[in-house]
């Protein structure tokens, strides 16, 4: 095989496919390509709904570490306080107030707010008295190590904030007098959490990346087999020879538009019974290609007609069809019944440059029913074919209208 269309088929293939390893190891999870865009915003759509929530918890964590600095370090507390709002509440109210249209600006201030937060709160720990800031400064890491796989961010997204926070917070612990005991201590821990961390927060991106495909996956396969159901429906309701609904259809259609009664409904209902004159004589005469190319060309006019009239053209079988719809009175349905009867009579079927082409003919049987009351549509067939019966004894291509 060549590699494009190895490559193709490897794109195309709908499995999602990964052992336990293939999210370290780098592997792309295949994406079918029909798929590929969706799926970039689904996980797009689910980063932006987890930066606002990282928003509104990283504020909510702000306002209740200074209680906990009002306990420990009463004496700086205003010096952190303002510090730890100023600098963190603005950037994380605005990672709320920006649209998903700007997701990238979004992510930008979510990493700064949060990097900011975890600062002022290692910060704030260098005022408190041992033991109590190596209590802080430990819990801020840990803080930050269990935030960082909920993090909504790629992976090198994860690599900068990672950098971020751990290189500016080592300097802190370092430089921080009350922990110079622990600076050692404090950046071992800061390392070991941040590599742990960063490997969660991967793996974590790649499970929420084929779940989300998986999920996009489930409901292609949903809407085609909805799609070929519908289709499979639609051809099983259908006659194949020309393309007219078939019985059961014409049935449905009349049981659902045309049957109920509704005292306000007005006009009638009328069922038109058509039957193709001397058919057999026709097949005989012309052979059967030719009678299938008629009731074809036949077919066409009958849709036709009653398209125009908002109705419904079904083919009943063999060289039968009806014709249902609503009519405003006596006069147009019998006008529709002729345009009918002249339509069919003006077919020409040409079979070979010298014969001349053959026509047919049709006779019809009109049934017609108040419109507010409830119609049978067997009541309708039998007198639409008594009084077809009486169009083809007085001589066929005709309409008659039902007693
Ligand atoms: P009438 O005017 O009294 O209706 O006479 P007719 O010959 O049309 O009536 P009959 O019921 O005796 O014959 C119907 C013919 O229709 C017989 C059959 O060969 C033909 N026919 C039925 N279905 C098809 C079809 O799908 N294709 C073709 N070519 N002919 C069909
Ligand atoms: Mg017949
Ligand atoms: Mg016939």
């Amino acid at each position: 095989m060549m590699a494009a269309e190895m490559k193709r088929v490897r794109d195309e293939t709908h499995s999602v496919e990964g052992g336990m390893m293939d999210w370290w190891q780098g592997k792309r999870i295949p994406c079918p390509a029909h798929l590929r865009v969706a799926l970039e915003t689904a996980v797009d759509d689910q980063h932006y709904r987890e930066a606002r929530f990282l928003a509104v918890l990283g504020v909510l964590v702000a306002l209740i570490s200074l209680t906990v600095d009002l306990v420990t370090i009463p004496e700086h507390f205003g010096v952190v306080a303002i510090v730890r709002l100023m600098v963190t509440a603005p950037v994380l109210l605005a990672v709320l107030a920006i649209p998903r249209s700007r997701l990238a600006l979004q992510k930008f201030l979510l990493g700064a707010g949060l990097s900011a937060l975890s600062l002022t709160l290692l910060f704030a720990s260098g005022f408190a008295p041992p033991p109590a800031d190596s209590f802080m400064a430990v819990g801020v890491i840990m803080m930050l190590g269990i935030a960082l796989p909920l993090l909504p961010f790629r992976r090198r997204g994860i690599l900068l904030f990672i950098a971020a926070v751990l290189v500016p917070s080592g300097i802190l612990v370092i430089f921080q007098q009350n922990a110079e005991g622990y600076a050692e201590t404090f950046l071992l821990i800061l390392t070991l959490v941040a590599t742990g961390a960063g490997v969660l927060a991967r793996r974590f991106r790649w499970l929420d990346r084929r779940n989300a495909l998986l999920q996009l996956q489930a409901e292609d396969r949903a809407r085609e087999l909805e799609q070929s159901n519908a289709r499979l429906t639609e051809l099983s309701m259908l006659d194949p020879l020309t393309d007219l609904a078939n019985r059961r259809w014409a049935e449905k259609v009349f049981e659902r538009d045309y049957a109920a009664s509704s005292e306000d409904a007005p006009g009638l209902t009328a069922v038109l019974l058509l039957d193709l004159d001397h058919f057999k004589n026709f097949n005989d005469r012309w052979g059967h290609e030719l009678g299938d190319k008629c009731l074809q060309a036949v077919a066409e006019v009958l849709r036709h007609c009653a398209g125009t009239h908002g109705g419904l053209a079904a083919r009943f079988g063999g060289e039968e069809f009806v014709i249902l719809l609503r009519v405003d009175d006596v006069a147009e349905a019998l006008v529709l019944a002729e345009q009918v009867r002249v339509g069919v009579e003006r077919i020409e079927i040409g079979h070979g440059a010298k014969a001349a082409p053959v026509s047919c003919t049709v006779s019809i049987g009109v049934a017609l029913h108040e419109a507010a009351g409830r119609a049978v549509m067997g009541k309708m067939l039998r007198r639409a074919d008594e009084a077809l019966y009486r169009a083809k004894s007085e001589g066929r291509n005709r309409h008659i209208l039902a007693a």
